[in-house]
């Protein structure tokens, strides 16, 4: 069946939209429409900054009229080793931050710098200084490093202030518009001094609330002496850590705001701390952080930014209109889709690629690599390798191209190679495009992510020059009748039974009478019922997720897994504490560090990992969640019939995503990505093919 291109979108602006492309005075500087990219992580900091440098630029040339650094760390005695933010330390740092300045302001955004002195939060693993923070506490920071921090006296006090206005200083120097005070998420280390439960100082930076804000008073003023008439101050600070009255909350920090209203020239809101900042789309909606900053501007002057992981337009003007945000601020929507700003302002729609709030780019933060993006596989690799999330140089020679698969890797590769001209095809088995993304948007919590398939499919079906054909379950005979010169097999992968993975080698003995499941058979709709084991030894979201849907069917679920917690890996994406609660809440039986080591009639034999000790669970059914196999059948045999590729018009024939190595759905789409850019290219494999920043030597 083939699919026939669907109308082009509009390139006219809708006027319900104007009120976006409003301009915002931010103290001195004039910031050109509503659309704020936020500060945010990105795991390039002070090792790559021509790529973060880039990565901004291209924020700024998708009409972003405020582009914002990460953290720049402003002094060595606090500085969050081994996470790599940008550093403002001294004068030598001035030219990697200038660079960013510098391209941000080619498009004629404003270019922000994220302060930062994380005090309490920094363990200082490189520059071996002692923390400074209110109090003699150990450091709070995701690690639980055996750091301790000291309390600061009046001497240390001054002394941050000074280094503030200082790092300002040079801030202004390396030509930012923007300079922030960071007092935000427990990264911006005043907000340990804000916080009744960190600061209790009897002295007059502690206290009542008038002396617990003292200490971000005097670096506003600080910074506001540095910024002088040339650069406008923002202050970021969190409204609510979500722990009740416990924590700073929205009416205290209003009445922060209120107090300090007068220093600022503008206010950026959060959450704090991070994991509830930037929650992914299992646990929030769009626009979740609208209670906590829905009454601020009540208590100030100054113009307020704001983020909710906002992609839809229409929020974005009642956000505007009701009076609770000035600026839409955007990370993760930034990251996503860089041009965001320009597509609504050329009423092009149908062409955002939404942030499907997977967290993914987080992960690139918290695992010191440069970030990636599920739905942008530009994002992070528009420096070294060129890459752009609208633009694709044209093909190099002619050349036919059949795509055998749909899902993302696909769906990608069919994407760019028609927009860098080929002729495609695109045959998938299915009636349904999507591969493992049609599946997984319906499990619970993850709908969202069906926008890689939809923004996809979407542009794809407007494109003249690939067709799709569905229900086409391609076999070598086809392939080789057809006469395509590339041949791109996106087949995707399995997920095995046999209980091999990580922890098992060899497969585990399992009885025939028992029923033994995969997430494929979950996901295909074979239920599971009575006491069911999941055995986790994916470690990413794929075991919680099938316990939390089993559980949600009415099993009685027990999940299984060899790690110290359940989805261990997706502290990554900061939703490991909140999988976890979630399985606890739908009374899902947690057993961590063991490991199944048969699976008899009604019953899994259990290994302790740490003791060996051995144990049995009753159960009626086993899902395995460990590994996934390759769909490799149509490789393997076109493999065996090389000889006759040429004869069939046959040039090349290349695996992609999930058929080459099942990863994440980044990392298919990544691949399928990066098949569309290097066509035609000559790839040596002796030589790295990125740009990269070497260390100079002194
Ligand atoms: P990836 O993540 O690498 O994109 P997926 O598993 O999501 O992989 O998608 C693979 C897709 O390939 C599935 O939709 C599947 O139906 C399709 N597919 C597998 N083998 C064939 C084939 N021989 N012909 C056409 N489509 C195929
Ligand atoms: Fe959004 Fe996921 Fe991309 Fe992050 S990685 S910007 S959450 S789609």
């Amino acid at each position: 069946m083939l699919d026939k291109p669907a109308a082009q979108p509009s390139t006219v602006r809708d006027p319900r939209f104007d009120i976006l492309f409003e301009p915002v005075k931010i103290g001195p500087v004039t910031a050109r429409n509503r659309f704020y990219q936020v500060p945010n992580c990105n795991g390039m900091g002070y090792r790559d900054p021509s790529g973060a440098a880039m990565m901004r630029k291209i924020k700024a040339e998708g009409g972003w009229s405020v582009v914002c650094t990460e953290q720049a760390e402003i002094h060595h005695s606090s500085e969050i080793t081994p996470f790599i933010e940008a550093r403002i330390w001294g004068e030598d740092d001035i030219p990697a931050l200038a660079r960013s300045a510098d391209w941000i302001h080619e498009h004629d955004a404003l270019a922000g710098l994220e302060l930062c002195y994380n005090g309490a939060n920094s363990p200082n693993f490189t520059s071996r200084e002692i923390p400074m923070g209110p109090a003699d506490l150990p450091v709070a920071t995701f690690t639980f490093d055996p750091v301790q921090a000291r309390a600061m006296d009046r001497t240390d006090i001054r002394n941050l202030v000074r280094w503030h206005g200082q790092a300002a200083r040079r801030g202004k120097r390396a030509g930012f518009d923007i300079l922030y005070v960071y007092a935000g998420k427990f990264l911006g280390g005043p907000m340990f001094f804000l916080s009744r439960r960190y600061n209790q100082r009897t002295d007059e930076y502690g206290g009542s609330l008038q002396n617990r804000v003292r200490l971000l008073k005097e670096l506003i003023e600080e910074t506001k002496e540095a910024a002088g008439d040339q650069c406008g101050v923002v202050c970021r600070i969190s409204t609510d850590e979500l722990i009740g009255p416990a924590g700073l909350h929205r009416e205290e920090a209003k009445e922060i705001i209120a107090l300090l209203d007068e220093y600022p020239d503008m206010w950026d809101l959060t959450l704090s701390g991070w994991e509830n900042d930037s929650q992914t789309s299992r646990f929030a909606e769009e626009g979740y952080q609208e209670p906590f900053v829905t009454t601020v501007k009540q208590v100030t002057r100054k113009p307020v930014v704001g983020v909710g992981r906002f992609t839809s337009p229409d929020l974005m003007v009642r956000m505007v209109r009701q009076g609770i945000l000035d600026m839409i601020g955007a990370a993760r929507p930034s990251i996503a889709d860089p041009f965001l700003p320009k597509k609504i302002e050329e009423g092009r729609m149908e062409d955002i690629r939404e942030c499907i709030g997977c967290n993914i780019c987080v992960s690139g933060d918290f695992t010191m690599s440069p970030i990636r993006c599920t739905q942008n596989p530009t994002m992070g690799e528009e420096w070294r390798r060129g890459w752009h999330p609208e633009r694709i140089r044209p093909k190099e020679a002619e050349g036919t191209v059949l795509v055998v698969g749909a899902g993302p890797a696909g769906l990608e590769a069919a994407l760019s190679l028609g927009r860098r001209g080929h002729e495609v095809k695109l045959a998938e088995a299915g009636t349904v495009l999507g591969g493992r993304v049609e599946r997984e948007c319906r499990l619970p919590g993850l709908s969202a992510w069906g926008r890689v398939r939809d923004y996809r499919v979407g542009q794809i079906g407007r494109m003249t020059n690939v067709e799709v054909y569905r229900d086409s379950r391609l076999s070598a005979d086809d392939v080789l009748s057809f006469g395509f010169e590339h041949v791109v097999l996106a087949t995707g992968s399995h997920w095995r039974a046999d209980g091999v993975g990580r922890f098992h080698q060899s497969p585990v003995a399992i009885d025939p009478s028992m029923p033994v499941l995969t997430p494929d058979d979950v996901m295909a709709g074979r239920t599971a019922t009575g006491r069911i084991v999941v055995f986790d030894d994916d470690h990413y979201y794929m075991g919680g997720v099938i316990a939390e849907k089993l559980a949600r069917d009415g099993a009685a679920v027990t999940l299984v897994t060899p790690a110290l917690m359940v989805s261990a890996w997706t502290i990554n994406t900061m939703e490991q504490h909140r999988i976890q609660a979630r399985l606890m809440e739908l009374g899902v039986e947690i057993l961590v560090s063991k490991l199944p080591t048969d699976v008899g009639a009604g019953h899994v034999g259990l290994a302790c990992t740490v003791t060996g000790r051995e144990s049995t669970l009753e159960t009626d059914g086993v899902v395995m969640v460990t590994a996934r196999t390759p769909d490799l059948a149509l490789f393997h045999a076109l493999s065996a019939r090389e000889n006759e590729w040429a004869g069939a018009g046959i040039r090349s024939v290349t695996r992609v995503g999930d058929a080459v190595a099942p990863g994440t759905i980044a990392a298919a789409v990544y691949s399928g990505h990066r098949y569309a850019e290097e066509l035609g290219a000559v790839i040596d494999p002796d030589v790295t093919p990125f740009r990269r920043e070497v260390a100079r030597l002194l």
